[in-house]
C-alpha cells in the first residue's frame, strides 16, 4: 500500500504546477523536491546552497526568504516536481536518519536538539506508519474480557476509542451530546474557531487536507471528528445523549459500576478500567451577577448560544472579553444595533495574519500531491511553537518590576505585543483613549494570548461598539451596569465569561477504594500523576486531566497522543501482569504534584500581577495547566515505568 503522506500521482501541466506553487510554502516546498528528486547531487544541492529559510517563527510559513529567494525556489522546484511527474509520480524512497536531521535542521534554521528528533520525527511519521499506536504486549485473550468505559467523545475520548478499538478491547464510550466533538459540538457562537493551525491541530495519524481555512471554524472541526470517527468504525461503540452520573470502584470484582442515564432511563455498565475524557472546558461559569434574575430580554452563555435569537439590530452587551468574546465580537458587530464588550482585563494578543485566511488551492494541491509537503508544513507549525514559549513564560527573580515582565525575554514578548496592539491604532483620532483600555497591564503570556489578525481592534474602532474596561456593578431589567456606575442597555445579554476550569470532574461522583470520594481526596490540591492516574483510584485514567492543559505551546491533541500512548502501556501492563487493577504508588503522585508545583510557582502563569486567570483556583494556585517543556511530557509518557504503580 502506498504512503499515504506520498501524495497522489498527478498528471497537472507544467503551468497547472507552477501557478500551485505560487501559493505553498517554499520551504516545505523544497523539503518535498528533497524526498522527489532521484538524483543525490541535486538533493544535497537544496540541503547545502544558498536558498534557505532565515529563520522559523511562529505562523510564518515561508522562513523569512526573500522574494527572490522564492522565486528561485520554484523554478527550480517546478524542474524537480516535472521531472517526478514524467517518472510517473513513483512512491518515494525512505530517507535515512541522518539526512532526516540533515532535512529537520535545514527547515527549522537552526539545529534541532537531538532529544527533539524522535518525537518530531514520530509526530511526522513519515513512514507513513502510526507511530503512537503501540502494539500491545499482552495476549489477545486477556483483552476480551477487559471492558473500558471512556466518559466523553471529544477529541481525547475518540482518541481513546480509536486507540482501543485497534488493541482488541472491548470498549464504550458515553456521551452527553448527540454528536462528536466535545468542545466542536458545544460551541457554536459566531465566530469560533480554533487558534491552533489546523495542519497541525488533527490526529497526527490523520491529517487533512481538505481544512478549507488555516484555523477552521467549529462546523469544519466537528465534521472533522465525525469523518474520523466514522473512517475508523467506532461510531457503534459510542452511546451519545448519555450521560455519567457516577463511577464506583469495587475492589472485590477489580471493577467499576457506571451509572449511566440516557434515553432508554438510568442504567448501571461495568467496566474494568474508565477513561475520563470529560474536558477541562466545558462546564459554563456565570458569575453571580447581583439582578442578573431580573433580566428580562434573552441571555445566554457562549458555550450555549441561542440561534433562535435574533441579534440583528439589537443592543447586546456581551460580559468577558476572553479567547470566546474576541472572537464573537468580530462576528457580530456588523450585525447588531450596538454592541457593548464589558472587559475586565485586557487580552495579550499575538499578530497572526492568516488567522480568518482561506488555504488557497495550491497549498490544498500540493498537501494532496506532493510527497510529504503536508508532513514538513506540520513540522512549521509545531516547531516554531514547542518549547520556546516557555522560556519566555519563566520567572526571573531579578527582573526589577515583576508587575509588566518577568524576565527579559517576556519583556521582549510585552514590546513586541504592545507594538502590534498600537501599530493598529495609527492615525487613530481616539488611539490614546483606546490604548489605555486595551493594552495589558500585566506579564506577557500571563494569561491566555490569542491570534489576532487585526480584527479585534476593528471592531473595537466600530461606531457601534464600545469596550468597557472594568466590571460588572449589577444587571437591571434592560441594562448593565458596569463598575464605573454607568448603564448599557440590553436587549440581549451574552455570557462570554468562560469555563469552571478548577472544578475537575465535576460533572462526576468517582468512588475510589475503600469508599473515598474523588473530589474530597483531592480537597483543594486536583491532580494526578502525569496528568492520568490517581492513588486510590485503581484502573482510572484522566485525559485532559489536571495539570495537562497547555499555555505556551503545542496543542492539546499532541497531549491527549501522549495521554493515550501512556493509558494504553498501562492497560497492556496490567493485562500482561495476570493482575486485576493498578493504581500509582502515593509517593511517587506525591513527588509529581510538588515537582509540578515548583516548577509552575517559576512560571509567569502563577505571578501575583494576575489578578484574574481561569489558570488559578479561587486561591490563586495553578492546578490546571502542565509546567513541562513537550519534549518532556512526551518522553515521560512512552510507555509506564512499572516501578511507579502497585499491581494487585
Ligand atoms: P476566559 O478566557 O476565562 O474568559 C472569560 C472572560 O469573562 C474574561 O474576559 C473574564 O475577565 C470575564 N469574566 C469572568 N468573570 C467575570 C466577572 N465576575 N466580571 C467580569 N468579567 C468576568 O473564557 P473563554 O473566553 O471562554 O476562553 C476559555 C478558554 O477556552 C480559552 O483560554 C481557550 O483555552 C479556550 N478557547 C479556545 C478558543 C480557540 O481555540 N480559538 C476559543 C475560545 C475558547 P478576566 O479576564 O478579568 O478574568
Amino acid at each position: 500500500m502506498r504512503n499515504p503522506h506520498a501524495g497522489e500521482p498527478f498528471t497537472d501541466s507544467d503551468a497547472e504546477i507552477a501557478a500551485a506553487l505560487q501559493d505553498v510554502s517554499i520551504p516545505a516546498l523544497l523539503m518535498s523536491c528533497v524526498h522527489m528528486t532521484d538524483d543525490p547531487a541535486v538533493r544535497q544541492s537544496i540541503l547545502d546552497g544558498p536558498l534557505r529559510p532565515a529563520g522559523l517563527f511562529l505562523n510564518e510559513v515561508q522562513g523569512f526568504m526573500s522574494e527572490d529567494d522564492k522565486a528561485a525556489a520554484r523554478s527550480l522546484a517546478l524542474q524537480i516536481i516535472t521531472d517526478y511527474r514524467e517518472r510517473g509520480c513513483p512512491e518515494t524512497d525512505p530517507v535515512d536518519p541522518a539526512l532526516l536531521k540533515q532535512m529537520m535542521d535545514w527547515i527549522a534554521a537552526a539545529e534541532v536538539p537531538d532529544e527533539y528528533v524522535p518525537m518530531m520525527l514520530e509526530e511526522m511519521g513519515l513512514d507513513g506508519t502510526d507511530p503512537r499506536s503501540d502494539e500491545l504486549v499482552c495476549d489477545s485473550g486477556a483483552r476480551t474480557d477487559f471492558a473500558v468505559l471512556v466518559i466523553g467523545c471529544g477529541q481525547s475520548g475518540l482518541l481513546a476509542a480509536i486507540r482501543l478499538a485497534q488493541a482488541g478491547i472491548p470498549f464504550t464510550v458515553i456521551e452527553k451530546n448527540p454528536g462528536v466533538g466535545g468542545t466542536w459540538w458545544e460551541n457554536t457562537y459566531p465566530g469560533a474557531r480554533v487558534d491552533v493551525g489546523n495542519h497541525f491541530y488533527c490526529y497526527s495519524f490523520e491529517p487533512a487536507d481538505h481544512w478549507s481555512e488555516f484555523f477552521a471554524r467549529q462546523p469544519e472541526l466537528q465534521a472533522y471528528f465525525a469523518d474520523v470517527m466514522g473512517r475508523h468504525g467506532v461510531a457503534e461503540h459510542v452511546r451519545f445523549n448519555t450521560t455519567v452520573t457516577s463511577a464506583v470502584w469495587n475492589d472485590d470484582t477489580g471493577t467499576w459500576a457506571v451509572a449511566v442515564s440516557g434515553p432508554d432511563g438510568a442504567e448501571t455498565l461495568h467496566a474494568r478500567a474508565v477513561i475520563s475524557a470529560v474536558g477541562q472546558l466545558n462546564a459554563p461559569f456565570i458569575p453571580d451577577f447581583a439582578g442578573a434574575q431580573d433580566f428580562t430580554g434573552p441571555s445566554f452563555h457562549t458555550a450555549r448560544w441561542d440561534h433562535d435569537v435574533d441579534l440583528t439590530g439589537k443592543d447586546v452587551v456581551m460580559i468577558g472579553a476572553g479567547a470566546t468574546g474576541f472572537q464573537i465580537a468580530p462576528a457580530i458587530a456588523e450585525h447588531v444595533g450596538r454592541l457593548t464588550i464589558i472587559q475586565r482585563t485586557a487580552q495579550w494578543m499575538f499578530p497572526n495574519p492568516n488567522y480568518h485566511a482561506a488555504v488557497g488551492p495550491g497549498k490544498r494541491w500540493a498537501i494532496k500531491h506532493l510527497p510529504f509537503y503536508g508532513r514538513w508544513y506540520r513540522f512549521l507549525i509545531f516547531w516554531p511553537g514547542c518549547d520556546t514559549g516557555l522560556a519566555a513564560a519563566k520567572v526571573d527573580p531579578d527582573w526589577p518590576d515583576q508587575q509588566l515582565a518577568v524576565s527579559a525575554a517576556n519583556d521582549m514578548a510585552r514590546l513586541m505585543f504592545t507594538g502590534w496592539i498600537t501599530s493598529q491604532l495609527d492615525g487613530d483620532p481616539h488611539a490614546d483613549e483606546l490604548a489605555a483600555k486595551v493594552v495589558p497591564d500585566y506579564p506577557a503570556t500571563g494569561k491566555r494570548t490569542l491570534q489576532d489578525n487585526g480584527s479585534w481592534l476593528r471592531t473595537l474602532r466600530r461606531d457601534n461598539v464600545e469596550l468597557v474596561r472594568g466590571g460588572v456593578d449589577h444587571i437591571e431589567a434592560n441594562a448593565v451596569v458596569d463598575s464605573h456606575g454607568d448603564r448599557h442597555h440590553a436587549d440581549v445579554l451574552i455570557y462570554a465569561t468562560g469555563f469552571r476550569v478548577n472544578d475537575f470532574l465535576s460533572s462526576l461522583t468517582v468512588t475510589g477504594r475503600d469508599g473515598v470520594e474523588l473530589h474530597e481526596a483531592w480537597g483543594q490540591r486536583p491532580a494526578a500523576y502525569l496528568g492520568i492516574t490517581i492513588p486510590g483510584f485503581p484502573n482510572f485514567f484522566c485525559m485532559y486531566g489536571p495539570g495537562t492543559n497547555l499555555a505556551s505551546g503545542g496543542s492539546l491533541i499532541f497531549h491527549s497522543e501522549c495521554e493515550i500512548r501512556y493509558i494504553m502501556g498501562c492497560l497492556g501492563l496490567l493485562l500482561a501482569s495476570g493482575k486485576t487493577a493498578m493504581e500509582p504508588r502515593r509517593e511517587v503522585y506525591d513527588d509529581y504534584y510538588r515537582r509540578c508545583q515548583d516548577e509552575l510557582q517559576t512560571l509567569v502563569w502563577s505571578q501575583p500581577s494576575i489578578t484574574h486567570s481561569f489558570y488559578k483556583d479561587a486561591r490563586g494556585v495553578v492546578h490546571s495547566l502542565s509546567p513541562w517543556r513537550l519534549v518532556d511530557f512526551w518522553a515521560w509518557t512512552r510507555s509506564p515505568d512499572p516501578a511507579d504503580y502497585v499491581l494487585r
